[in-house]
């Protein structure tokens, strides 16, 4: 069947593309168009067009299957030019998403309007890539320079209320779309033909120190990306010059990108976070309808999970130890809701909403209809325990019963419990309501329904939830855990904290270990191998620094000192104490220190994360490289432009 169609009511030509499933702009897409402009042209009974899509949505993007093979034309752009230079108005008329190279499309359109719920954006930057059809010459000549600049270097799409608001579309509809672009067409057919965007001066052009700021702007927030800074490059060539200077300047920097290390990483992780989450074993399982959610304990995470779980829709019961901490739980989620009303995620209407699908209880037995239950008691074993023989006696025979547990052995967890293939891992991040990341631990015995539950839930959640097996961390844990281990050792030889955490900024990261240490606060993980010592291995080498730190009272930013010393507005400065007490150190131990140059410091910490995750791979912990790259980028602040540790090949830099 074609991908595009023509059909003509009355006078109306109605271009018909289905393409699913996101009407992409396929080869035979772009071929049918041109077709039917052709034809549209030649037929003396039509004298407008609508350009629509069947399914969920207008033209979301580009074809992946055409990536990285020879251009079949006609080529994106040259559609685009004969949209712009057909004698009849083309009305662009959209729902779902116009993306990228579909908002470049509505572009060419001589008018666009869209449905209340549309969603318009050029997300190319979050390629690695800036438009490549035009959208940098055509946006700044239909809306304010500014709207297109920031949706241009953000890559964030605009409601049809915004779009209308700035002028990206001419109306929004309301009711059936084809009919609503069929009104549309009457308003305006005997109106003149509207001179192409790219005839068009831009609206009101920066000045050039207000380019000055914008540049500076974009490349600090772009933290080591390179397209948003082309891409105002590009902005700027099609303001400053002629439009056609500034078409092939957009399309010489498209391709250039297209071939760049950025936008290769950014590509990677763009298809493993949508490939991670398929498992062949859940393939055709239906997962259990979710209804009511169970939360053990109303602490930092079950506070985070009940919220998240509220803001998808569920009902949701936290089960405390007593009416105090009750009461704090609901009130950290509350506060959790209003953060989303004051940051306009969410109405006040909706608060009032989820606050009454909430509810509290010191009793299990509140639990006897919830779906899927999630535990975040304190990580100890005998709690846990306790916990799912609790949950074993008052829960549904198949209600999924899933461990938020850090480091614990859910197997173990598992193995007490009444039916244990319900037992499974769901390892939130904190804060559990924000982060996207959720690693879903597969325990030995988890069955399949189970399993597709977990999944089913971490997609309702918006989360991208990967697959791991029982190991000591599960994987992003336990990598981190291998590189904090190789940055001490390389403080006991040489490096100081500020040198180490300077380098991993350098790399990417938002910052570097010791200041993530400080910000988490010392003392949890100092009281852990407080709890390890009996076991630890004595011939294995031991960092006693962070020890020492919390014996002198510096447990981190919250008390103003810790592996840095904190000034009243928080900024972090490097402690010559903490200098000293390093140096003597390595003097303690009989180490000679040497320097360490950042070059250094990263292959080691790339290293350690990487030959971390081969054993993880190895041991079926993770299903695939790409499962560890989406859990460091995602969760651990690895600079997603880099694709993550299994992607990027040395010299790391
Ligand atoms: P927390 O101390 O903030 O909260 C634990 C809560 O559990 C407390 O409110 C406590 O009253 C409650 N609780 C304890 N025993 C209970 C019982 N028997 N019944 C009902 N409630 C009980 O701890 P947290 O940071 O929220 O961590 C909870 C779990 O999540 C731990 O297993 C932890 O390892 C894991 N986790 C923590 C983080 C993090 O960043 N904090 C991240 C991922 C996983």
């Amino acid at each position: 069947m074609s991908t595009v169609t023509l059909t003509r009511e009355g006078h109306i030509g109605v271009i018909m593309i289905n393409n699913p499933p996101i009407n992409a702009t396929s080869h035979s897409v772009r071929e049918g168009i041109v077709d039917a402009l052709d034809q549209i042209d030649a037929d003396p009974a039509i004298n407008v067009a609508i350009l629509i899509c069947a399914g969920k949505t207008f033209i979301a993007g580009a074809d992946v299957s055409e990536f990285g093979q020879p251009p079949k034309a006609p080529i994106l752009p040259n559609v685009i030019k004969c949209l712009e230079a057909s004698t009849k108005p083309v009305i662009a008329a959209i729902h779902g998403h116009a993306l990228g190279g579909g908002l470049e499309v509505a572009l060419g359109c001589h008018y666009r309007i869209a449905d209340k719920s549309a969603k318009l954006g050029l997300p190319e930057v979050n390629l690695g890539l800036i438009p490549g059809a035009g959208g940098t010459v055509r946006l700044p000549r239909l809306v304010p320079v500014h709207d297109a600049i920031s949706m241009i270097t953000s890559g964030k799409p605009v409601s049809s209320t915004k779009a209308n608001e700035i002028g990206l579309i001419d109306a929004i509809c309301h009711g059936a779309l084809l009919d609503a672009a069929k009104d549309f067409a009457q308003t305006i057919q005997k109106l003149d033909l509207p001179v192409p965007l790219i005839a068009r001066e831009p609206v009101k052009a920066p000045s050039a120190d207000e380019w000055d700021d914008i540049t500076t702007t974009t490349i600090k927030k772009a933290r080591g990306q390179v397209a948003p800074v082309v891409a105002i490059d590009a902005i700027r060539t099609g303001i400053d010059k002629e439009a056609q200077t500034g078409l092939t300047f957009e399309r010489q920097k498209f391709v250039e990108l297209r071939d760049s290390d950025q936008s290769k990483a950014l590509r990677h992780i763009f298809f493993a976070e949508r490939s991670v989450g398929k498992l062949p074993e859940i393939d055709g399982i239906a997962p259990n309808a979710i209804r009511e959610v169970g939360v053990i304990g109303g602490g930092i995470m079950g506070a985070g999970i009940a919220t998240a779980s509220l803001l998808a829709g569920f009902d949701v019961t936290i089960i405390e130890r007593n009416d105090e901490a009750c009461a704090n739980g609901r009130a950290t989620v509350e506060k959790h809701l209003s953060g989303s009303v004051k940051r306009g995620l969410i109405t006040q209407d909706r608060f009032d909403q989820l606050l009454a699908a909430f509810s509290t209880s010191t009793d299990y037995a509140a639990l006897r209809n919830a779906d899927l239950v999630v535990e975040a008691v304190f990580e100890d074993m005998n709690v846990k325990h306790d916990v799912f023989g609790k949950l074993s006696l008052h829960c549904k025979a198949d209600a999924v019963l899933a461990s938020n547990t850090s480091y614990l052995d859910i197997n173990e967890i598992a193995a007490k419990c009444v039916n244990p293939g319900r037992v499974i891992g769901l390892h939130f991040f904190s804060p559990a309501h924000i982060m996207k990341l959720l690693e879903v631990v597969h325990t030995d015995k988890a069955n399949a329904k189970s399993l597709a539950t977990a999944f089913a839930f971490g997609r309702a959640l918006g989360k991208i939830a990967v697959p791991c097996g029982v190991c000591d961390g599960f994987i992003g844990n336990r990598i981190m855990s291998a590189y904090r281990k190789h940055c001490e050792y390389m403080l006991e030889d040489g490096a100081l904290p500020h040198q180490i955490d300077d380098a991993m900024v350098e790399f990417g990261f938002p910052m570097g270990l010791f200041a993530m240490q400080d910000m988490a606060g010392l003392e949890i993980s100092w009281a852990t191998r407080k709890r390890l010592a009996p076991f630890r291995d004595p011939a294995e080498r031991y960092v006693a620094l962070g020890d020492y730190l919390c014996e002198m009272g510096r447990f981190g930013k919250k008390n103003g000192l810790g592996w840095y010393r904190y000034d009243e507005t928080g900024k972090a400065q490097p402690d010559p104490e903490v200098d000293t007490l390093v140096i003597a150190e390595s003097e303690k131990k009989g180490i000679t220190r040497r320097s360490f140059s950042h070059d250094e410091i990263t292959h080691t910490i790339l290293t350690a994360m990487r030959n971390e995750g081969d054993k993880i791979v190895a041991e079926g912990v993770a299903r695939s490289p790409d499962a560890i790259d989406v859990v460091m980028v995602n969760g651990y602040g690895f600079p997603r432009h880099k694709g993550g540790p299994m992607f990027i090949s040395p010299p790391y830099i």
